[in-house]
């Protein structure tokens, strides 16, 4: 398969751990609130739902939850050492005005973090959203230094964001807050410490002129390597546009294939739901349907569309093309966000933000097989709720790690001057993500034999879970690549000696 062919306790109430967090204010998005379309009414009444509920939806406490949940499996772990690996080094904030086309001076705030340089630069996407905060973009650099670790690429974890609400801004505001961001940071950025990369709200274009700034700032040097996702002009890679969708294909069928889903052996004939319709919801519709894959519903954040018999998704696009959004496409029925995830499916691709299958909406979901493409969109509790109910989660870490992975063959092409055949990119990557995924099945299966020799209460991937005879519950794939992540970045840690 060659996707780019054509084209344990409960710890809701847990802690933080980094005095600096616990500032913001209560994260809560629900599936069909756009704050950026202005729906304070629904977002309102989604914040009451949640508080009610009582979950913690920061996802920089969500994260930390997830390096504690795997720690438990890591007990040799040099005392303190976590401590370290759940910090971000830097967080640098930049608030800058920008003179926009409607003749207004307007004020912006961005964030840039990194969160470790352990295992090598720091590298991740920068996002455009009203709702980015300062935990979100910790978050998110987080998760990208045990991406890079999962799929082995030498890069440490960074992320940067700008609040800002693309939709309401002309292309020049946003070329305008792209260079002035860029600027401000001044040298946070470069070629060999910290890299970006496209995010939500962000594209080749933004790249471009991420580029075109630095190397303003730094004349005379090969800066081709300071920046990823590029136009290809700029040296950017055949194939990064598709990379994340495509890696997220590869590990999905290679996942099927090793039985994780009884009964599902592979993405073609599968019925597929998806969440979101950008950069990468809309390319793995695509894929996934030149897989032999059904995919009966998308959406984006107007809601969304479902055929039964599966949409085509070249007229989804046109459709979105012309009028902006999936939602009123003819001859299929309008579902809300809400109703796509609780679709009955066999795949189920979240591939827009943070937190949408949650403690109060997971026992609705009624998919076989989770597949996370866009980062951090299932809940700890939800996590739960669905490993209880036997569906398993690829998770975000390994699933879109194919952006991050090409993100770094298009480094080493720019650093070596070179440019490579789409063949060689789409072979890289299909070993790269092969690798990762079948070293993320292993580590579960070890740990679950680990844990429990005897009454093989996680052996078998995605099946319901059994009482555990001892201590530890059994490992789901998160936990598994988590500990993988963290074993990898903690070794070299320590190979590299706390400095000083
Ligand atoms: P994008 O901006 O291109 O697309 C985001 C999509 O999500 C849009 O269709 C938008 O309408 C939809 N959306 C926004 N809010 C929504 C809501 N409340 N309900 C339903 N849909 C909503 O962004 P993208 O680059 O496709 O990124 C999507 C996700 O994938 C993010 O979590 C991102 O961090 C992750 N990711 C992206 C890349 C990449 O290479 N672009 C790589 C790895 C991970």
């Amino acid at each position: 398969m060659n996707p780019m062919k054509s084209f344990a306790t409960d710890r809701d109430s847990y802690p933080p751990a980094d005095p600096r967090i616990g500032s913001e204010p209560l994260y809560v998005r629900g599936p069909g609130v756009d704050w950026a379309a202005g729906d304070r009414s629904a977002a309102g009444e989604t914040t009451a739902a949640v508080a009610e509920l009582g979950e913690d939806l920061n996802p920089y406490h969500i994260v930390q939850q997830q390096i504690d949940q795997a720690a438990q499996y890591l007990p040799e772990l040099k005392p303190g050492l976590i401590d370290f690996l759940k910090r971000t080094v830097r967080m640098v904030t930049v608030d800058f005005p920008i003179e926009t086309d409607d003749g207004a001076i307007r004020m912006f705030t961005g964030y840039r973090a990194i969160h470790s340089r352990i295992r090598g630069p720091g590298k991740g996407g920068v996002r455009f959203h009203p709702d980015v905060t300062e935990d979100e973009v910790r978050a998110l650099a987080s998760w990208m230094t045990w991406k890079c670790a999962v799929v082995d690429v030498p890069f440490g974890g960074a992320k940067g964001g700008v609040v800002c609400d693309p939709k309401q801004l002309t292309r020049n505001d946003l070329r305008k807050i792209t260079r002035r961001y860029v600027a401000e940071l001044a040298d946070c950025l470069g070629p060999n410490t910290d890299i970006p990369a496209p995010d939500v709200g962000t594209d080749a274009e933004t790249m471009a002129w991420i580029y075109d700034t630095y190397q303003v700032m730094h004349p005379g040097a090969n800066n081709r390597p300071v920046v990823t996702g590029k136009p290809l002009d700029l040296g950017g890679a055949v194939g990064r546009r598709e990379a994340t969708a495509a890696g997220c294909l590869l590990a999905a069928g290679r996942a099927l294939e090793r039985g994780v889903v009884p009964g599902l052996k592979s993405v073609q004939g599968a019925t597929v739901a998806i969440q979101g319709f950008g950069n990468v919801g809309a390319i793995a519709a695509k894929l996934f349907e030149e897989a032999g894959a059904r995919v009966v519903a998308v959406s984006d954040w107007t809601g969304g569309v479902f055929h039964e018999r599966g949409l085509e998704i070249a007229a989804v696009e046109a459709h979105k093309r012309k009028t902006g959004a999936v939602s009123g496409l003819p001859g299929c029925r309008a579902i809300s966000n809400a109703e796509l995830l609780a679709l009955p499916c066999d795949i189920l691709i979240p591939a827009a933000i943070e937190n949408q299958i949650r403690r109060d909406n997971a026992a609705d979901v009624r998919t076989r097989f989770v597949v996370e493409a866009a980062n951090g969109p299932t809940t700890p509790a939800a996590d739960r709720i669905l490993f209880d109910r036997g569906i398993p989660i690829l998770p975000d870490v390994l699933a879109n790690a194919g952006g991050v992975t090409v993100s770094y063959f298009e480094w080493v092409q720019n650093i070596k001057m070179e440019a490579w055949e789409l063949d060689e990119i789409q072979g890289k990557l299909e070993v790269k993500m092969r690798r990762a995924t079948d070293a993320v099945l292993d580590k579960q299966e070890e740990l679950n034999r680990r844990l429990d020799p005897g009454d093989g209460a996680g052996g078998a991937p995605g099946g319901p879970r059994k009482t555990p005879s001892r201590r530890l519950p059994p490992a789901d794939l998160r936990t598994a690549a988590y500990v993988l992540a963290i074993d990898r970045v903690a070794r070299t840690a320590m190979e590299r000696g706390i400095w000083p």
